[in-house]
């Protein structure tokens, strides 16, 4: 088997090396090169060999396209280099400190593919943005501010930085003592999963507890030696969440979301978020509607166990965090009784507990259930 490394400086970095391209002219080439000026391209040898045709799901995560930089030319001026504004919540460069209790730390901003629809597109792939110097200040900063109970490790790729030197980060971080998890988020698991070694595992086991949230986007991507990763890294003693982000072209139906959600859970790893596509510049052309995403989460919730079913979030443009999104399943609600109808569109009532008083020492009144015994079992869902 080829080592990760080599996977990895094979990439293809160049418009020149791109697979699949129908255009050859010199005058796209030319144009694309404007594109990768923004944003860099990196597809490593083992993504290349997975993508199949131009336009297919895995060609259009990585291969940049002039849609790319209409964003830029557009009057309304709704999208943003930094969508979520995290540049506003460092208090130290490259650490996000939003919520009360956990912080985000970046450790370098390299991954082992570059997708176009990155929220964090102006950071990816360019030199001396994460250093030696900006984790030391993070790291202190997590050491001073004892209210942080929780970080998690992203960029970039956690996973691209060497073992020794993400050995020596985790140890330091695990030696603060009020720091009681971390997370790691990465999609090296999905996309270069011969980084996944036993010498890799061995260190993570090393400082538990430790979570990782992995991201993937299609069913193909899950393949033999992706799977063989993650089962590395359950036996590890590691739970893996996925999170997956909503794209146009790529997962925006209901099918492929579906077979997506089984086959993670097939290899031990638990789907967590599907992620509305945030607003960043350059990535428009991925965005689905929000109903979009809903009419999945339906399908979704009739069609496979609840454990295979993740949240539907948007991250609330401009830094307001994570809000959960539910299809609307409740058509009357009051204190009697409440009216939902199923994935199927069909109607049932759910009537409310009577009010309890206590009368003279009596037992409280209750109504008579309306719901037969089968269809009120939580088991027989
Ligand atoms: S792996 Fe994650 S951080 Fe890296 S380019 Fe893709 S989406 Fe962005």
């Amino acid at each position: 088997m080829e080592s990760w490394q080599k996977l990895l400086s094979n990439s293809v970095v160049k418009v020149e090396d791109l697979p699949f391209l129908s255009d050859t002219s010199d005058e796209y080439r030319e144009k694309l090169k404007e594109v990768t000026k923004v944003f860099p391209i990196r597809i490593n040898s083992y993504f290349l060999d997975q993508i199949k045709e131009e336009n297919d799901p895995l060609w259009r995560q990585v291969v940049p396209t002039l849609e790319e930089l209409d964003d830029f030319l557009s009057e309304e001026e709704l999208l943003e280099s930094d969508p979520l504004n995290e540049e506003g919540d460092m208090p130290v460069p490259e650490l996000v400190h939003r919520y009360p209790d956990r912080v985000l730390l970046m450790v370098n901003n390299q991954c082992p593919i570059i997708c176009r629809f990155c929220t964090r597109k102006r950071k990816i792939g360019f030199p001396g943005i994460v250093t030696r110097e900006t984790l030391r200040q993070g790291i202190d900063y997590i050491r001073n501010h004892p209210e942080i109970r929780d970080v998690i490790l992203s960029g970039g790729d956690p996973l691209l930085v060497p073992d020794k030197e993400l050995d020596r980060i985790l140890s330091e971080l695990r030696a603060i003592p009020h720091l009681e998890i971390i997370r790691i988020g990465t999609r090296v698991p999905g996309t270069l999963p011969q980084r996944i070694t036993q010498d890799l595992c061995a260190i993570l086991k090393k400082h538990h507890p430790l979570y990782f949230n992995l991201h993937f986007n299609h069913p193909s991507e899950i393949t033999a030696e992706v799977e063989k990763a993650c089962n590395m890294l359950a036996d590890a003693g590691i739970p893996l969440g996925s999170q997956t982000v909503l794209l146009e072209g790529v997962n925006d139906d209901a099918l492929v979301m579906r077979e997506l959600m089984l086959k993670l859970l097939k290899i031990r790893v638990k789907p967590y978020y599907i992620y509305q596509a945030d607003m960043t510049l350059g990535t428009d052309h991925f965005r689905t509607t929000v109903e979009k995403g809903l009419d999945i989460m339906k399908d979704l919730q009739g069609h496979i166990s609840g454990m295979g079913v993740p949240y539907f979030v948007i991250d609330a443009p401009g830094g307001g965090g994570k809000v959960r999104l539910l299809p609307n399943m409740v058509l009357e609600h009051n204190e009697k009784e409440v009216v939902i109808k199923n994935y199927e569109g069909k109607v049932y009532r759910y009537p409310q507990p009577s009010v309890k008083t206590p009368q003279n020492g009596k037992k409280p009144q209750t109504i008579e259930a309306t719901v037969s015994a089968d269809s009120a079992c939580p088991l027989s869902v």
